[in-house]
């Protein structure tokens, strides 16, 4: 792009401002900016909103049809789901009724369905987020707690939140961003809040964690947030301006208030020592019977002592979390007094893990099928694989975020040889997912060893020497530690990328002495280190000498000199 700028212009700057040329070019160039972005604010403060700006029709949807498309992405959670689900719904239909009510009915501003949410990681707090901000087309911000402080503190701060929010809602500049939140409202998922919460055991962290949710709480009620970083040269160049005009109406345009976001603050409520369900679990062992939340007494019988095992805890304990033991927990009172929808997610088990990878509208299967064809290659995925990795997975305790590390685990090597090659379909089977490697070489036939040995050669130029008896013994090795051969291979000769440290350079035969004894190359690297390092002592202390011998020469030679000058 051509940018031409006036040459008469530039000269006054820079004689003016006592500048080089390129730095009076690029500070032309971003007041120009400034001055378009102030001019426009001007122009609609003087004259209302620009009127080629789309209105935009906002669609009010009901809980039911909100859950119906959670459904369709979401596997289980059904609780946080129609929580979630209800508080959206009526979030978005109030505002716009308040919007469009032409009467004044005297409601200033409305109670807001902010939700807790608490449950294992991996399991579908956010998930359900980014699903809900897409169905409503509201702008929507998942943010993590532990990239943000309070204000003061270096990093961050709460108030960013907002000002990224509004980064991500329709606009031509930061102003129409603004204006579009505050009048459709937005959603910001604050996750990891657990990790700000009081802990009595760190007592050090306390004060900047307990502002942190002082801050997030005035967001979560009411508060005026500038659009721009305060520290911005845009918004320092407005609060100039704004003083010499001494307008006050001006500073309210600058800001948004937060009233009309829906925040959800999320959190898996887990740490080493009191998380959420032990904390919940010894109340109920205390309680001979407790109060439910609807007013009704409950006496306590069996199951409210410790559980038997950590999955039953996680699947029960949360469900029975209240106020009291978020609080417990180190979440200020305040803050939960503010948040008064309280939901959890389930563990996943490994059915659930099932339909995720199947069932779901974006499901990774669908996924994984529709890349392999876009190289003419059908991709079948047989049930049993599916249940192999839903186990793998489950044992990550990762929730189904295992599951796209697993599959790519699984699936790298095929994406690499298939696209191009003469394959035009693979069936996935549980052996494939088992031994992808040697599943894929086989395909290929390509046997491992000279797969590997040509690897080896692409990445260290050298040459390794596979014989049968070395073959036969990895084979074997391979069987009984029940390894793909190729991980076989890779295990014994580990040590065997150290020949590159050695000068080695052609081929090298490898002997089974090498795989039996599995510190054979650290060793010979040891001692190849060893001899090297005397050799390199012994050139040094050598070359020391000769230059001390012709310093000692030269320093004799200038005795003469002088001496002879003095004979
Ligand atoms: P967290 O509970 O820690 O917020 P996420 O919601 O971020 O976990 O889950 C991570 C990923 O796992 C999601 O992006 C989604 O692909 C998948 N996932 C998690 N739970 C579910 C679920 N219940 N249904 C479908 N996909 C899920």
């Amino acid at each position: 792009m051509k940018i031409s700028v006036p040459r008469e212009e530039i000269e006054r700057i820079m004689k003016q401002y006592e500048c080089s040329e390129a730095r009076a070019i690029k500070s032309y160039l971003d007041a120009q900016e400034l001055s378009k972005t102030v001019m426009e604010e001007e122009l609609s403060r003087q004259l209302g909103a620009r009127k080629d700006q789309k209105e935009r029709t906002i669609t009010v949807y009901t809980p039911q049809q909100i859950k119906e498309h959670l459904d369709r992405y979401v596997i289980s959670q059904e609780e946080y789901k129609k929580r979630l689900s209800i508080a959206a719904s009526f979030h978005f239909a109030i505002i716009k009724h308040l919007e469009e009510e032409i009467e004044d009915t005297g409601v200033k501003r409305f109670r807001k369905k902010n939700t807790l949410i608490s449950g294992p990681s991996g399991s579908g707090k956010t998930y359900c987020a980014e699903v809900l901000g897409d169905l409503l087309e509201i702008p929507t911000l998942i943010i993590d707690a532990t990239d943000y402080t309070e204000a003061g503190y270096v990093g961050k701060s709460a108030d960013d939140m907002i000002r990224e929010l509004i980064d991500v809602a329709p606009g031509a500049d930061r102003q129409e961003q603004a204006d579009f939140i505050s009048r459709y409202g937005g959603i910001i998922f604050v996750d990891e809040i657990d990790k700000k919460a009081k802990d009595r055991q760190l007592i050090g962290h306390d004060i900047s964690r307990e502002g942190f949710q002082r801050a997030v709480l005035k967001l979560v009620e009411r508060k005026y947030v500038s659009i721009d970083n305060p520290m911005s040269p845009a918004s320092q160049f407005r609060e100039a301006m704004d003083q010499k005009r001494g307008s006050a109406q001006r500073k309210r345009e600058n800001m948004i208030s937060t009233e009309n976001i829906l925040f959800i603050v999320g959190g898996s409520f887990q740490r080493p020592h009191n998380d959420l369900e032990s904390i919940v679990n010894k109340r109920l062992k205390h309680a001979g019977g407790r109060i439910r939340e609807d007013g009704s007494f409950m006496v306590m019988g069996f199951g409210a002592g410790k559980p038997k095992n950590k999955i039953s805890a996680i699947r029960n304990r949360y469900k029975e979390a209240n106020a009291d033991d978020y609080i417990r927990f180190g979440l200020i009172p305040e803050l939960v007094g503010r948040i008064p929808i309280r939901s959890y997610v389930n563990l996943l088990s490994k059915n659930d893990l099932i339909r995720i990878m199947r069932d779901t509208e974006d499901s990774i299967i669908h996924q994984y099928t529709m890349e392999f064809k876009a190289f003419g290659i059908d991709l079948l995925i047989e049930d049993e694989a599916i249940e192999y990795i839903a186990e793998l997975a489950e044992n990550k305790k990762t929730g189904a975020r295992a599951l796209v590390s697993v599959w790519e685990n699984i699936l790298t090597d095929f994406q690499y040889e298939l696209p191009g090659s003469n394959f035009k379909d693979l069936a996935v089977t549980k052996e494939l997912c088992r031994a992808p490697k040697d599943a894929l070489l086989k395909m290929l036939k390509r046997s491992p060893f000279a797969d590997y040995a040509a690897n080896f050669k692409q990445e260290y130029g050298i040459r390794l020497v596979l014989d049968t008896d070395v073959q036969d013994y990895i084979e074997r090795y391979a069987a009984k530690h029940e390894l793909q051969v190729s991980e076989a291979l890779k295990r014994l000769l580990q040590g065997a990328s150290a020949l590159n440290y050695m000068n080695i350079t052609d081929k090298f035969k490898i002997t089974l002495e090498m795989l039996e004894n599995e510190k054979y190359f650290d060793n010979i690297f040891a001692k190849w280190h060893r001899e090297r390092s005397k050799e390199l002592g012994q050139e040094n202390r050598e070359q020391e000498q000769a230059e001390q011998g012709g310093k000692g020469n030269q320093e004799d030679k200038d005795k003469d000199k002088a001496q002879g000058k003095k004979g």
